[in-house]
């Protein structure tokens, strides 16, 4: 019998420790090398959309990810200043068309519960990637510390700064978007009682947008502010933000949001750069994953399901194809790019959207929705169907 592929996986966050579990299942030989000295409880939200909830399913994840997280009944869309309900989409009705709910949680939270399934000696921390060298029968990846790893196949799940990408490709030039966000987490018990409805929440207005939901079993509510700006920061998760400077931006939007602004105790900056498609993933035996491969602006809430979303289907390939990887890899490319390209520029587009600045474009846009909504749930739901129905199982667009 041919022994079980040996894959290195740079990088142990949410699609690095996807990747792990989903090639474990398949009874390859696996190792994640985290530059972390931990798996960090840094980071707030993330949204996990239905295609993400299908693929945790394949992992046997589902369930233990509705238990840590938080699932809402609704999602809905209100107006910046008024609260005037754009759109409210029930997740019943996300079920029967995409056969999965939504959720949200808590990045730490989903990062641990991951890795409770990689074996503690599978986990390298603290290996820092900084070079990888991709060859024709496996590849070599080099750590700061200046050891050396070989393997069949080596992974970039090193996000969006990848050094993976970097030594495959050379360095990039994201654009900055002119978009920056805030984001906090909020003890509930901070809030007037009943402020804050257990729905995934949007408030869209001129030149920006706020989210909001709650992660950890309701036990914090995390939000997002994102606002156009010329002001350049860095693109960075842990860059701590002004909360006056928040607040004097927001002071015409509802009360309610500055409550929940007022309520939190410390809040994280970040500018938002772009990225284009990549053409290629990959050299001879290394490919990418997730972030590294996709970075996505934030709209779409896709960054987490479309890396869970890779897991899958290049675990599936690889098991597929043991005897030949160089076949897998081009698959899993085939398979996975086109899609995540895709939403990458989906996501670009739904900014405009939510981001209007004219009265007239925003009257126009808020009844286009309502007269979707009026032709049916179903029809208004089809347009993400291309996003919310995949199957990473059947990795083509599935139909409601
Ligand atoms: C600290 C942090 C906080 C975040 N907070 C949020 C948030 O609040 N909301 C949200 O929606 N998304 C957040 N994200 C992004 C979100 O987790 C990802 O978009 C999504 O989960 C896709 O995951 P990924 O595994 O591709 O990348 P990431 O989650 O970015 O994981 C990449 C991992 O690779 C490690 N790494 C990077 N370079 C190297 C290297 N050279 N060698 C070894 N390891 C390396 C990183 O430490 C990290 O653990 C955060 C990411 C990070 C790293």
């Amino acid at each position: 019998m041919a022994r079980p592929l040996r894959v290195a996986v740079i990088g142990g966050g949410i699609g690095g420790l996807a990747a792990a579990r989903a090639l474990l299942m398949r009874g390859m030989e696996v190792t994640v090398f985290e530059q972390a000295p931990r798996l960090s409880e840094f980071g707030g939200g993330v949204v996990l959309t239905p295609n993400a909830l299908t693929a945790l399913r394949a992992l046997g994840l589902e369930d233990r990810v509705l238990a840590d997280g938080f699932e809402s009944k609704s999602q809905v869309v209100r107006s910046w200043r008024s609260g005037r309900v754009i759109v409210r989409n029930s997740f019943a009705s996300y079920r029967s068309m995409f056969g999965a709910t939504s959720c949200s949680i808590h990045r730490g939270d989903m990062q641990k519960l991951l890795a409770e399934f990689v074996p503690e000696r599978d986990l390298r921390l603290s290996a820092r990637c900084t070079e990888v060298i991709p060859g024709p029968r496996g590849a070599v990846a080099r750590f700061a510390d200046g050891s050396e790893v070989e393997a069949d196949i080596v992974l970039g799940a090193d996000g969006i700064h990848s050094a993976v990408r970097t030594s495959l490709f050379g360095p990039e030039n994201p654009h900055f978007t002119g978009l920056m966000c805030w984001r906090g987490l909020v003890d509930p018990a901070r809030l007037p009682p009943g402020l804050v409805a257990p729905e995934q929440t949007a408030w869209w207005g001129p030149h920006g947008h706020v989210v909001h939901y709650y992660v950890r079993r309701g036990e914090l509510l995390n939000w997002v502010a994102h606002i156009e700006t010329d002001s350049w920061t860095e693109e960075s998760w842990s860059t701590e933000g002004d909360m006056a400077e928040l607040l004097e931006t927001y002071k015409h939007w509802n009360k309610q949001l500055r409550q929940i602004f007022e309520a939190t105790e410390r809040c994280y900056k970040w500018a938002l750069y772009d990225r284009d498609p990549l053409k290629s993933w990959g050299r001879d035996r290394v490919t990418l994953l997730g972030d590294s491969a996709h970075a996505m602006l934030p709209y779409l809430a896709q960054g987490a399901g479309q890396s869970i979303e890779d897991a899958c289907v290049l675990a599936d390939v690889l098991a597929r194809t043991p005897e030949d990887p160089d076949a897998a890899l081009k698959q899993y490319e085939a398979l996975r790019l086109p899609r995540t390209s895709k939403v990458q520029l989906g996501a670009r587009e739904r900014g405009r959207i939510n981001h209007l600045s004219s009265p007239w474009d925003r009257f126009k846009r808020d009844a286009r929705i309502a007269w979707r909504r009026w032709r049916g749930a179903k029809t208004a739901l089809q347009e993400i169907a291309w996003i919310y129905g995949y199957n990473p199982q059947q990795p083509v667009v599935a139909q409601p």
